[in-house]
């Protein structure tokens, strides 16, 4: 901190004045940055860390300065002692800054909008959702993410297309977004790479069910998109992290003011998660139920959310005048086969081979089952008689109708507008 300049005191002198004899009056030299121990210690017991601790965190984090066992013991000094509002804005912030920001030509600043879930069983809905929205005119440049605890994740089941790379560079992704207006990728070296390393982290350290944890893990990659609007989908119930709509709303709640603190016009949607969403489980099969819904088909409760989501982001966005109309868009652009199109286009600009790309977005459930197959992997030349009775016995077929769920959405809290700010 400079020294004040108080009346009578001698005014500050430049360096170079000073060998040459000039008044002795050095400015301080700014604080030595906290040792992470210290940084540890001081949430560890309830205090408050400050926008530079937090910096000097993240900056130990990406450099591999920080140990491992540091990483855990701050994640879950953080998961039990929570961070306020400052604190969250300013973890969200350096999280995004370990990498790079996307610049996006200036003609698309109102068409770049996202969407992001914190996490579900049966959970296909960025598969659907990203080309519906590239077919309704919008970029969507979706950075998402692998499992997390037991809810499944976008980049695993896009994975399970062979060929498909989720690793892309941001020059790769603005090709996607100009030839196909969508892509699904994940963070890397390059982007936001300390959310790669605490997510790992989180996964393995029982820090998932943190709300500022997920908030600054959430909104750090869509801060780097420079988006225009963006929509999460906050799951409540048995099946998702945080069972009860109270404790969703005040996640909700954090993502939006977080957001409008960092000046991304969020809402976040609460939807209920007591079953998974949809029928199937399972990358593969999540897959084919994706295509399922961009066929204009699939299981109600999975069109549903899809479209009132991309409704409420459509609305969000300033693209249409009601939620319902927005929603009537993505479903038409599921029903007249423009979102499957953009899907296959984006999985052949994304490695899959386009021959594949195509019989996968053509083919009927059955031929697109050929092309996704189970694999039994084993280190042994052929499955034993007990080893096929216990894989066949893990199946289990019904002759009861399939299940249907009703709607999940249940509220959607919205940013402030701008005469409440
Ligand atoms: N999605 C994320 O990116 N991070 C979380 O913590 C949860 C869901």
């Amino acid at each position: 901190m400079a020294t004040p300049v108080t009346p009578g005191s001698p005014a500050l002198t430049p360096v170079g004045a000073l060998s040459r004899g000039g008044p002795q009056c050095l400015p301080d030299p700014p604080p030595e940055p906290k040792q992470l121990p210290e940084l540890i210690r001081q949430k560890r017991d309830g205090g408050r860390l400050s926008a530079e601790d937090i910096r000097s965190f993240v900056r130990a984090v990406v450099d591999g300065s920080a140990q491992g066992a540091q990483i855990g013991a701050m994640l879950m000094a953080i998961r039990l002692q929570g961070m306020d509002l400052e604190e969250t804005v300013a973890l969200t912030q350096a999280l995004a800054n370990s990498g790079q920001q996307l610049e996006w030509p200036e003609t698309w600043r109102q068409q770049l909008v996202d969407k992001h879930s914190t996490g579900g069983v049966g959970d296909k809905v960025s598969l659907v959702l990203a080309p519906a929205l590239a077919a309704c005119g919008c970029k969507v440049p979706m950075i998402s993410g692998h499992g997390l605890g037991h809810t499944g994740g976008t980049l695993d089941k896009l994975e399970s297309i062979p060929g498909f790379t989720v690793i892309q560079s941001p020059e790769q992704m603005q090709g996607l977004l100009e030839r196909v207006g969508c892509c699904i990728v994940g963070q890397s070296k390059k982007l936001v790479p300390a959310d790669g390393i605490l997510y790992e982290a989180r996964d393995v350290t029982a820090t998932v069910d943190s709300l500022p944890l997920i908030t600054a893990s959430i909104l750090s990659k869509k801060v780097v998109e420079s988006l225009s609007a963006l929509v999460v989908d906050v799951k409540f119930g048995g099946a998702a992290v945080f069972p009860s709509q109270a404790e969703a709303r005040e996640l909700a709640r954090a993502l939006v003011a977080v957001g409008t603190g960092l000046g991304l016009r969020v809402a976040a949607a609460l939807t209920a998660m007591d079953h998974p969403l949809g029928r199937c489980v399972g990358h593969t099969l999540e897959v084919e139920e994706a295509l399922l819904c961009l066929d204009g088909a699939g299981p109600p409760d999975l069109r549903d959310l899809v479209t009132r989501l991309g409704g409420a982001l459509l609305w969000l966005n300033g693209q249409v005048e009601a939620q319902a109309e927005g929603a009537a868009r993505v479903a038409a652009a599921l029903d007249d086969g423009s979102a499957r199109d953009r899907f296959e286009r984006m999985l052949a600009t994304q490695g899959v081979d386009p021959g594949l790309a195509r019989a996968l977005c053509s083919g009927d459930p059955a031929q697109r089952r050929q092309l996704l197959w189970l694999r039994v992997h084993l280190d042994a030349p052929a499955l034993s008689g007990p080893q096929r009775r216990a894989l066949q016995g893990a199946l289990v077929l019904s002759d009861r109708e399939p299940f249907s769920a009703p709607s999940p959405f249940a509220e959607l809290i919205l940013p402030p507008t701008d005469a409440q700010q």
